[in-house]
């Protein structure tokens, strides 16, 4: 027990700008999100204060989703082999990371999912019939398993990980591209109005793209190293799926024909590695108002003598903000103040309210705000304008990830200017021939001689290329953006 409290009061041992990977290992530990010693490679535990971070963000997430018509189903987590041959890109592209389930004599064989279109729309080709059935806009919250041979990194890189995805079928291919326009304002309106996590949307390269779609747009997001995450992705599909599963509907006319679809996947695990990365700092993590499983701590000051009487008084104050709606809760145990604050400073709640004999003297409260590590006083009358406070906390958080992206992002005209801009862990903006296959060449000079990606265009917004690739010489027909990815 106490080798444990030890451990927890050290705090953090390194800073998150001179050795990011090591802070981010620190804080997952130390800010209790996730414990590693389950001892199979790729597969964690979520500790309850991470789980709680979790269960909230995917609680907006779905909100956002219900909000835009999409309702919510469970599917099984094993999907049969037969299914997946069904459509052969998907297939090629997902094969080498399935793991199979021991075959059972005269049954099927099994994969865990990895993703979840071959088992929907084995049963959309059974619940679509009609354009009345149309659009057709479901998804599920759901685990899925990834045989990553890569080096995994908890949250960023698992073989397991939790997210939700979102299938949608329509009756024209104009309605499946607006829902990918759809999926990127979700991301916006979730990820960064909510959790404060920008992000540039790509339209990735034809090299780069879903195994089965036409085009996919990756969310990238920017850590702290300075470089990329995909976060949510989007995907208009090829209609190789509607034919392979024998998904048709009748048109008004009686014509038969095969639906459009999307598919959309955001996964809160992974987010949460975004929010961690982005927003936490020396001390710890700092969790968005929004998203804290407790906003307000409220920590009475006692000693011997007036021990009850101070934490009635904390009690009193305590249902107070919880009437305001907020999430507070008090921390009457008998560690030291100074021990308490360091604790939920080191789990990043955003605010602190110090309860003492000479706070209830003036009916003033010490409030202590997380992310600026100000001190302000709140009168006890007051209290309703934490509410307030606490959306204050959330745009800091967001208008300072912003900076951050902003700044990363450099115009640069030649090879030489993207090797330097790469090396000093920022992301390139240039002009480039095509994303289509025949810039493919050009992507592959990028990866061997500056070792960066070609991450893609803005798939929301149109930007003119002018002059030449700044690889091949060719004239440029897209701006694209290049960095180094996780
Ligand atoms: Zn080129």
């Amino acid at each position: 027990m106490s080798k444990k409290n030890k451990k927890s009061e050290e705090g953090l041992t390194v800073k998150k700008k001179e050795n990011f990977s090591e802070w981010y290992s620190q804080v997952l530990d130390k800010g209790e999100i996730t414990d590693l010693r389950y001892g199979v490679k790729g597969f964690i535990v979520i500790r309850p204060w991470g789980a709680m971070i979790l269960e909230n963000m995917y609680k907006l997430y779905e909100e956002e989703l219900q909000k835009r018509n999409h309702k919510p189903v469970f599917f099984p987590a094993v999907i049969p082999e037969k299914n997946f041959q069904k459509e052969t890109s998907h297939i090629k592209g997902f094969t080498p990371e399935v793991f199979w389930l021991e075959k059972v004599q005269g049954e099927d064989k099994l994969a865990l999912r990895p993703t979840s279109e071959t088992a929907f729309y084995q049963m959309y080709s059974l619940w679509i019939r009609s354009h009345n059935d149309l659009p057709l806009k479901l998804y599920q919250r759901a685990n899925i398993f990834r045989y990553e041979t890569k080096a995994t990194r908890p949250l960023i890189r698992g073989r397991e990980f939790y997210w939700l995805e979102a299938h949608d079928c329509f009756a024209t291919q104009e309605k499946a591209e607006a829902q990918v326009q759809e999926d990127i304002q979700i991301t916006e309106e979730v990820m960064h109005q909510k959790f404060g996590i920008p992000f540039l949307a790509m339209k990735r390269p034809e090299w780069d793209k879903f195994p089965g779609a036409i085009y996919t747009v990756g969310s990238d997001a920017i850590m702290p190293d300075g470089k990329l995450i995909q976060q949510p992705s989007t995907h208009l599909l090829s209609r190789n799926f509607a034919e392979g599963f024998n998904i048709k509907f009748k048109d008004e006319n009686g014509k038969e024909e095969h639906v459009w679809q999307t598919c959309y996947g955001p996964a809160p695990s992974r987010i949460l590695a975004s929010v961690i990365s982005t927003h936490g700092d020396d001390k710890g993590l700092i969790i968005p108002f929004c998203i804290s499983p407790v906003q307000v701590i409220i920590i009475p000051i006692f000693n011997k003598e007036n021990k009850n009487r101070i934490i009635k008084e904390a009690e009193k104050i305590n249902e107070k903000v919880k009437s305001t709606g907020i999430k507070s809760q008090i921390d009457a145990s008998e560690k030291r103040p100074g021990e308490k604050y360091h604790e939920w400073e080191l789990r990043g709640v955003p605010f602190r309210l110090e309860v003492g004999e000479k706070e209830l003297k003036n009916k003033k409260l010490t409030l202590f705000v997380r992310d600026t590590k100000e001190k302000k006083v709140i009168g006890i009358k007051d209290i309703s304008k934490l509410k307030k406070y606490g959306e204050d906390f959330d745009k800091r958080l967001k208008a300072k990830a912003e900076k951050f992206l902003k700044s990363r992002i450099i115009n640069c005209k030649t090879k030489q200017e993207i090797k330097e801009i790469i090396k000093k862990k920022k992301i390139a903006r240039v002009n480039f021939c095509s994303i289509e296959n025949q810039g493919e060449k050009c992507a592959e000079y990028v990866e061997k001689e500056i070792n960066a990606e070609i991450r893609g265009i803005l798939a929301n917004k149109k930007e003119k290329a002018t002059g030449k690739c700044v690889i091949c010489g060719k004239p440029a027909g897209e701006v694209v953006y290049v960095g180094k990815s996780y």
